[in-house]
């Protein structure tokens, strides 16, 4: 693979998938963007974090060798392009990628770098798992309840950007149509958005959520939706999505209402499929967490809810995500690049640490991401945090990015 300005690392091997599965060889190579803003900071962080797991759980047989890639800022000065083709190769070659956040660009034609990755990629799941931290401020009584793992559509939906302005020409060709051919009465001064849901981009979430409840040993799949009204593009969804348990997974699924006829419940082997509409959704993360598990979701229903269940545990600073496609993933920060920080060693490294815990769940690491996990509840335990945090805990002893880190890496080095 030749790219036109990386330097690729002397070690490792690509990571590779296929139909067979991913392949991960013991020294893989992972491309990273470190990212604007505060990106340096809590990449650093976490770079250090996740080399120290891996040392910790495997010795010296298993090692990562990093490979910088450059999105944003730094790819406009190295490349003056803010996503240059080198990038995008190189996570098509090497399959599993890091990011730090991005700045979105003012003008250029861009409507986010991230967005674009996601598209270019074809990164179709977003994937944000929604968990507690022992010890982190939150709003509600029993946040320990809460321990979810939202699969967002991330390629359609009202997100596909087909809109009209009102008044406009195309606006007014489109409302004709509406009216005149289809029967419908939409008022002459609307604007217009369109709200496409396939079938295939429908099947494909709800397969890799429910796969993902299957090897994980989850107890249910829960598809959100607003069907109710929207019978054909969320209506639709849930049906599509309980075909695919039906048809594609029959002995490892059982639906919510067969459950209900067995005389003991859903046997514990099988994942319950279910379905809720978005805003009874809502209320049941705050009234009924334990009940949910996975859950999977259109693009817009996946962007409150994943929000809302976030600061249900404490916010932002702590939450991690993926964007995943066939085998192909970029996992990040999910969080923003904190200009005003950017530089000073302060911000909170938590979201892109357990993004690294969830990048070395999906390589089959799971010694390293469980230690890294354990780490991090272990030092917020000690409430030795960074400011964010700091501020909303009693007692809490305020520390820097990196010391943060620190702390982590000591944990992990004296876990048993
Ligand atoms: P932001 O997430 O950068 O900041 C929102 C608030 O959260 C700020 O008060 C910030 O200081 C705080 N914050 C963010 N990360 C933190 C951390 N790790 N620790 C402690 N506090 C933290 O969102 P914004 O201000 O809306 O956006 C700034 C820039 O980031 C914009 O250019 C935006 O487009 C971009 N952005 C990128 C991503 C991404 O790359 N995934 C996501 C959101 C926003």
């Amino acid at each position: 693979m030749k790219f036109e300005k990386l330097n690729l690392p002397s070690e490792g091997k690509r990571i590779t998938g296929s139909e067979g599965g991913l392949k991960v060889p013991s020294e893989p190579i992972i491309p990273f963007i470190e990212g604007d803003g505060i990106g340096p900071d809590i990449w650093a962080a976490a770079r250090r974090v996740m080399d120290a797991a891996v040392v910790k759980a495997y010795g010296g047989k298993r090692r990562v060798h990093w490979f910088e890639i450059y999105a944003g800022g730094k790819a406009r000065d190295k490349y003056g392009d803010w996503l240059p083709q080198d990038t995008l190769e190189a996570i098509r070659h090497y399959t599993v990628a890091i990011k730090g956040p991005l700045t979105t660009p003012i003008g250029g034609g861009f409507r986010s770098l991230n967005v674009t990755i996601r598209q270019e990629l074809n990164l179709y799941a977003c994937i944000r798992p929604v968990r507690y931290f022992e010890g982190v401020p939150s709003p509600v009584k029993r946040p320990q309840d809460v321990d979810l793992t939202i699969f967002r559509e991330n390629t359609e939906d009202v997100y596909a950007g087909i809109e009209w302005r009102e008044g406009t020409e195309k606006c007014r060709r489109v409302i004709d149509f509406l009216n005149k051919e289809m029967g419908c009465s939409v008022p002459a001064d609307s604007g217009i958005g369109v709200k496409p849901m396939s079938v295939k981009a429908s099947k494909q979430l709800a397969r890799k959520a429910i796969r993902y409840a299957i090897e994980r040993k989850k107890p249910s799949v829960t598809l959100v939706h607003k069907g109710n009204i929207m019978k054909f593009t969320e209506g639709a969804f849930k049906e599509w999505g309980y075909q695919v348990a039906k048809e594609e997974f029959p002995e490892y699924t059982v639906t919510e209402e067969e459950a209900a006829k067995l005389p003991g419940g859903a046997p514990a082997s099988k994942v319950v499929v279910k379905d809720r509409i978005a805003d009874s959704m809502f209320q049941q993360i705050l009234l009924r967490p334990q009940d949910y598990s996975v859950v999977a979701t259109p693009n817009l229903n996946g962007d409150y809810l994943s929000d809302a269940a976030v600061a249900q545990v404490g916010g932002l600073g702590l939450a991690p995500g993926a964007n995943v496609g066939d085998f192909m993933a970029v996992f990040e920060a999910t969080h923003g690049t904190a200009p005003a920080y950017a530089g000073q060693d302060k911000v909170n490294p938590g979201s892109l640490i357990l993004s690294g815990a969830m990048m070395f769940e999906y390589l089959g690491w799971l010694e390293s991401a469980a230690l890294i996990v354990d780490g991090i509840g272990a030092a917020i335990k000690e409430r030795r945090v960074t400011y964010d945090l700091a501020r909303l805990m009693d007692g809490a002893t305020t520390v820097k990015c990196s010391e943060f880190g620190d702390a982590i890496i000591a944990k992990i080095e004296a876990a048993g």
